[in-house]
């Protein structure tokens, strides 16, 4: 008998609702619910991203009992055997060389928000360390970042069904229909009522087909034309004077810094015509409405915290805040990376966004967790190759629903330092390419088969559901790390995903009105929601009332910094990583659904221009060999017209082709994400074939 059990979709940060259908204890197939961002809608991978829990085993195998490595082979154990393992292993690194030589991850995918909270309360109250971050410090870490300076609160100021009401459109670095189908559906809705679709990217994307005017500016360019659009404001008088003076703050230093910005002083960094930026920046601010949308072309770059500060300064300017359909938009691109954060899988916060380093924020959460708390920030998930091969200060690694070899930059520095650990910990649902560097693997869960909630990219709480029982021995992640910390002495015995909820909402004020049975009733809430009779928050800034520490928007600029590896004659092109519609993250889960394993396939795909596939002999669909100064993999060529000369594209879920043997490891000097976006490359056609 067919069941259909209602969640929301794993993909991405859109948060679109689903009916799971469920016949005989197995998944049949989705269908669209009515829910707040996709109202009856879903994209390719909502309608056939549940087929990898039939574990149909294309590409990688389901883990369905713990493991443990015992003569270099990885083995099957019981349960008892893994927890008593972990929990000695890590029990005797922390006496030995101390907490902090213990570093552990959140996970931004399947597991849920209360599995995010046990886990920073295991590395913060059982381990002693504030050792805990997750793969948002290698995507939106700089909007947590540049909006809490700018806005108060780092994440998005309004809400994804207001895209489509809002009059202009500015869209900086972000592919919508790639990365969040049914944010483009709302997009295009928006051109379709008469919205102004102004598009700033490299590339010939979806939005940039369709916008009034695409601004191609030259990869790692952004702070120059962020600034040039500043310099139009105030140089034309275009902001709002009112605004400014009774809402906004450091105005005359980010005047000087704008100064030299001029729109042809820009065009000469950027590439974009003067004309172009003076005429969409009057066209922004005279717009009674206007939206900044953003993505990883603001983020992964190593000046990705300044561009932010930047972006959130033209809404600042002139005062698209505190109303429907403005403000601005870190689209938060994994489905749970936003509630994560919210949990605090981060070094620097509790849940809640509140400081480890404010005393008495850290009493609360003494007293409620009956224990004394570390009170400094821990590392950062990208410095740990650093601080393992270079300071060897870290000693073990548990990470949990992350697969950082296959996601993270510079592949084979990740590997060389995971191999030199005392003790790797890997929790997840299939095996991947770290869990073959784990000393022991503790196999969990999957969306749709525990319950729990989602935050969407737009602050939306979303219940997700159980609809089928998990395979072999799994357990839930947060019922897996509680075991792990009672065998180490700290006793953790949480019934369901409920309880952990509300332990949760008593000590985050933002959301202790966020409820199960309000997002039962209301199909979901968005925080700040501060008490049970408290709707949610569709939009932020209310009042213009920003939430920093003196209450007004802080403006910003700085000068531009080129990207910090260039091209030069053995490296001469660009490459840029990206994502490709039907595939999510490391694909170990739609890498095993059949419909969307059909749509691509091993090795991933190289976009390259016109103009070099003539100069280095590649045809479409030629097999090539790509080098950096990293590593070298194979890919197939994928010649565009979309791409400029001199830059290459590559998307980062393949295992052959993984880009991110490639990539390099330079950091943003604030929120430590990587340059993703910008490192040299040269290609080489493979002839026989
Ligand atoms: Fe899932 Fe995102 Fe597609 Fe919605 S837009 S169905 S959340 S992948």
């Amino acid at each position: 008998m067919e069941n259909k059990v209602l969640t929301v979709c794993p993909y991405c940060g859109s948060g679109c609702q689903l009916y799971l259908l469920v016949e005989n204890g197995q998944v049949v197939g989705a269908e669209p619910a009515d829910g707040r961002t996709n109202e009856g809608n879903l994209c390719l991978k909502g309608h056939y991203g549940w087929d990898f829990l039939n574990d149909p085993q294309l590409l990688t195998s389901r883990l369905r009992k713990p493991m443990i490595r015992k003569e270099g082979v990885l083995q099957e154990v019981s349960w008892e055997e893994a927890i008593g393992f972990t929990a000695e292993k890590l029990n005797a690194i922390k006496e030995k060389y101390g907490p902090d030589a213990i570093m552990g991850t959140g996970s931004a995918r399947g597991p849920g928000n209360e599995a995010n909270y046990v886990m920073q309360k295991f590395m913060r109250a059982v381990i002693g360390t504030n050792n805990i971050d997750h793969c948002a410090r290698v995507c939106h870490g700089p909007s947590v970042a540049g909006l809490t300076y700018s806005l108060g609160d780092g994440a998005m100021s309004n809400s994804i069904p207001e895209i489509e009401n809002t009059d202009l459109l500015l869209i900086f670095g972000y592919n919508a229909a790639v990365t969040h189908p049914i944010v483009a559906r709302r997009i295009v809705k928006a051109k379709q009522k008469g919205a102004v679709l102004i598009v700033a990217d490299p590339r010939k994307t979806e939005s940039a087909r369709i916008a009034d005017t695409w601004l191609p500016l030259k990869g790692g360019t952004n702070m120059a034309l962020v600034n040039a659009f500043g310099h139009v404001l105030i140089e034309e008088e275009l902001y709002d004077k009112d605004y400014v003076s009774n809402f906004v703050q450091g105005f005359d230093e980010y005047k000087a810094n704008v100064e030299k910005y001029t729109p042809e002083y820009a065009e000469r960094i950027t590439g974009v015509r003067a004309a172009d930026i003076r005429k969409v920046m009057r066209q922004y601010a005279k717009s009674g409405k206007a939206m900044i949308l953003y993505g990883m072309g603001v983020c992964q770059f190593a000046q990705a915290v300044d561009v932010v500060k930047g972006l959130a300064s033209l809404a600042l300017l002139t005062g698209h805040f505190g109303r429907e359909s403005v403000g601005i938009g870190p689209v938060r691109g994994q489905n749970n990376v936003q509630g994560s954060c919210d949990m605090g899988a981060l070094p620097n916060v509790y849940p809640g966004y509140q400081s480890v380093e404010d005393a008495k924020i850290r009493k609360k959460f003494e007293k409620a967790w009956g224990t004394s708390l570390p009170d400094k920030t821990g590392y950062r998930l990208t410095e740990v190759p650093h601080l393992i091969l270079k300071e060897n200060k870290i000693k073990a690694y548990y990470i949990f629903g992350e697969d950082p070899v296959q996601s993270d930059p510079n592949a084979a520095e990740l590997r060389e330092a995971l191999d030199q650990l005392e003790l790797v910990i890997v929790q997840d649902i299939f095996m991947n390419k770290t869990a073959l560097h784990a000393d022991v693997i503790l196999p969990a869960t999957s969306w749709g088969e525990h319950d729990g909630v989602y935050s969407s990219a737009d602050r939306g709480f979303q219940r997700i559901r159980k609809a089928i029982d998990p395979p072999g021995e799994v357990k839930p992640d947060w019922q897996i790390i509680s075991e792990v910390s009672t065998a180490m002495g700290y006793p953790m015995a949480y019934k369901n995903s409920e309880e952990i909820w509300d332990e949760m909402r008593k000590l985050c004020p933002s959301f202790a009105g966020a409820s199960y049975s309000k997002m039962e009733a209301l199909g979901g809430v968005q925080w700040p929601c501060p008490s049970e009779d408290h709707p949610g928050t569709p939009y932020l800034y209310q009042g213009n009332r920003f939430t920093t520490p003196s209450g007004k928007g802080q403006l910003f600029a700085c000068e531009w910094r080129a990207p910090l590896e260039q091209p030069d004659d053995e490296y001469p092109l660009t490459l840029s990583t990206v994502r490709e519609v039907g595939h999510y993250s490391v694909r170990t889960m739609t890498g095993n659904c059949r419909a969307l394993s059909q749509l691509s396939d091993e090795p991933g795909n190289i976009q390259i221009s016109l103009e070099d596939a003539a100069e280095h002999g590649i045809a479409d669909g030629q097999l090539v060999q790509v080098y950096s100064r990293r590593g070298h993999i194979m890919a197939r060529a994928q010649v565009s017209g979309r791409i400029k000369k001199g830059a290459t594209y590559m998307t980062y879920h393949f295992w052959i082709g993984a880009c991110n043997e490639l990539t390099v490891d330079y950091l943003d000097p604030v929120s430590k994400t990587p340059e993703f976006k910008y490192c040299a490359v040269r290609i080489e056609a493979i002839s026989d074939q």
